[in-house]
């Protein structure tokens, strides 16, 4: 039996968030050799409490979930290096990888690599909200309906967003949600709107207020209030954003990975992207951005790399 190279890892999985964990809890169990790098900030953590996951229905704080999926990775003696891959690129058999950490510059090879990296939300520009990672755990901004719009139904919803994408996710909240639905676009024209969309807001009930937003009132552990710049002054329940996200595939796209326009990684029934054995699992997957989604990505992605190791050498990626 051919014997691997002891200092290459079969798979080396980039992002510690609930994806990179479930990968590496399956890699863990099909007893490969792998590591997690994590650069430590996960989207996951800015959850106030997710009621989505199955087997959790009480709810439970997305820190709680990355906490009780480190413990279970724990179990297997993986652990995670708390860093950043700052490069990777091809090599013979497999890959070759910057890890900064510390301060210090390490080089790790990997038949595999595992693009877990998540993706941030563009924040809004809003008056009197200083710190906005704290209104979000706070829930006071809201990032994502799929999520926590049920907890929302029946009250009054702003949307702050524009264009195509923040019409959308306000007809996604008014047909679902709430009959009472403003979609605000600080400011941004909404002209060339879609007429077919346009019309849907308009049978929808949803308004449109394209004034700037010039004040905001917090009252009670939420947004009581806002000011428009005309002076006008609009009450609302929940306020969500809609204004997208940025995926984390720098080094994907470096790689010649494809992409969507928005940025999120195309992958096929393997989780594998169009570079060959550079899997991708989560957020940076052009998929709906949940935590039961990265996770089945993740298995996925994960038994392929496994059942690949079995392989030869010359059926994996070419350098
Ligand atoms: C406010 C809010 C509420 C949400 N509520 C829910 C909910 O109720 N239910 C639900 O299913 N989803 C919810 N989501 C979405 C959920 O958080 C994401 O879908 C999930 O976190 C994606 O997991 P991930 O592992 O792909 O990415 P992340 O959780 O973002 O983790 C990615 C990790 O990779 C690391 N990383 C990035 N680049 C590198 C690099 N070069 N090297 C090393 N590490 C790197 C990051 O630092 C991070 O730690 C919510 C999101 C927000 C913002």
């Amino acid at each position: 039996m051919r014997q691997p190279e002891r200092d290459i890892l079969d798979c080396l999985v980039i992002g510690g968030g609930p994806a990179g964990l479930t990968a590496a809890l399956y890699l863990a169990r099909f007893r490969r050799r792998f590591l997690v790098v994590d650069a430590g900030e996960p989207r996951a953590a800015w959850i106030p409490a997710s009621h989505n996951i199955p087997f959790f229905a009480e709810g439970i704080p997305g820190p709680e979930i990355l906490e009780r999926a480190r413990a279970h990775l724990a179990r297997y003696g993986a652990h995670l290096l708390h860093g950043r891959v700052a490069a990777l690129r091809r090599e013979a058999g497999g890959f070759a990888a910057e890890v900064e950490e510390g301060g210090a510059t390490r080089r790790l090879r990997a038949r595999h690599a595992l693009l877990a990296t998540g993706a941030v939300d563009v924040e809004p520009d809003l008056p009197d909200l200083p710190d906005l990672p704290d209104a979000v755990r706070r829930g006071l901004v809201r990032y994502c309906p799929i999520c926590d719009g049920y907890e929302s139904r029946g009250r009054r919803i702003a949307v702050i967003g524009h264009g195509a994408r923040g019409a959308g996710e306000a007809s996604f909240i008014a047909r679902t949600y709430s009959d009472d639905v403003t979609l605000l676009t600080l400011g941004r024209g909404m002209d060339d709107l879609d007429p077919a969309l346009r019309r849907r807001l308009e049978a929808e009930g949803v308004r449109i207020v394209e004034q700037p937003v010039a004040a905001l009132e917090v009252q009670g552990g939420r947004i009581a209030a806002l000011r428009t710049g005309g002076g006008e002054e609009l009450r609302f329940d929940v306020l969500y954003s809609a204004l997208g996200l940025t995926y984390h595939t720098e080094l994907a796209r470096a790689l010649g990975a494809a992409h969507d326009p928005s940025g999120a990684l195309l992958v096929d029934e393997h989780a594998q992207t169009t570079v060959k054995g550079l899997y991708a699992a989560g957020d940076v997957v052009r998929a709906i951005d949940q935590i039961v989604v990265g996770m089945g990505h993740a298995a996925i992605a994960a038994t392929h790399i496994h059942n690949r190791c079995g392989l030869p050498t010359q059926e994996e990626p070419e350098a």
